[in-house]
């Protein structure tokens, strides 16, 4: 397959973690693909590795083997320093707990990110200002994180994330914080964000509630993919 038609192509991953105890094998050999505009779910347990492959994906960590291309970038070629450009300029990381600066408000939270890739002044405004409006936020850029509710916080952190238009986002349980009904309006706006940005979403859950949202939903368990039969 042309590694450069996929938004993220992951080839037999492994990643051992080196413990004083014994190593732990967080991933046993996974592959998978992505395609842009695809919005996917990592379904597995606590422990099951999903943490560990968006990281890796990310850039944050590396693999012990095995070899990562987004949009048809081998990251294991780049060293650190163009791991970390790469990373503020190429991917839009989503956590549990929102992650935002909570002396800052939605529009600076937002603004940051593009400060930290190095965007133009006006640039930054204009993307901060326009992701806002996108994720139903315009209203509310000058407020602070805890004038909102979790929901519109969660908001504020997606803008975050497509602010530097990203090829690829990956958000960590992006939805456990939240009540039933937010949950339900977040997996929508990332199924709308990923058709109308064309960015490929991966999104790691425990929840069943995705699979009614993603366009596919990959199974995890002891750090391999699995196929689980149907019905
Ligand atoms: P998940 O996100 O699905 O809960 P993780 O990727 O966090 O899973 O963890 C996968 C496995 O790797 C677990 O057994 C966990 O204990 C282990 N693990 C995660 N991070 C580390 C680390 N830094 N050092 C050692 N073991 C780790
Ligand atoms: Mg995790």
């Amino acid at each position: 397959m042309n590694n450069d038609s996929l938004a993220i192509h992951v080839q037999d991953v492994k990643r051992i973690y080196q413990s004083a105890a014994a190593p732990v094998v967080a991933l046993k050999g996974v592959n998978l693909a992505v395609a842009s505009g695809q919005f996917v779910a990592l379904k597995g347990r606590s422990g099951s590795g999903k943490t560990t492959l968006l990281n890796c994906i990310g850039g944050l960590d590396r693999p012990t083997e095995g070899a990562i291309f987004v949009n048809g970038r081998a990251l294991h070629n780049m060293d650190d320093q163009a791991l970390t450009l790469w990373r503020q300029q190429e991917v839009g990381f989503i956590f549990q707990n929102f992650g935002l600066l909570p002396t800052l408000s939605a529009f600076e939270n937002v603004e940051l990110m593009l400060r930290i890739a190095r965007f133009p002044r006006r640039q930054r405004k204009d993307q901060a200002m326009h992701y806002l409006e996108q994720v139903g936020l315009s209203k509310w850029a000058d407020h602070r994180p805890y004038e909102m509710s979790g929901g519109q916080q969660q908001r504020v952190a997606i803008a975050r994330a497509l602010a530097n238009q990203p090829k690829i986002i990956l958000a960590d349980e992006a939805t456990g914080e939240l009540d039933f009904e937010t949950a339900h309006e977040i997996l929508q706006l990332f199924r709308t964000v990923a058709k109308e940005n064309s960015i490929a979403i991966l999104l790691a859950s425990h929840d069943n509630l995705v699979a009614e949202y993603v366009d596919q939903v990959l199974n995890l368990q002891d750090g391999q993919i699995i196929d689980l039969a149907p019905g």
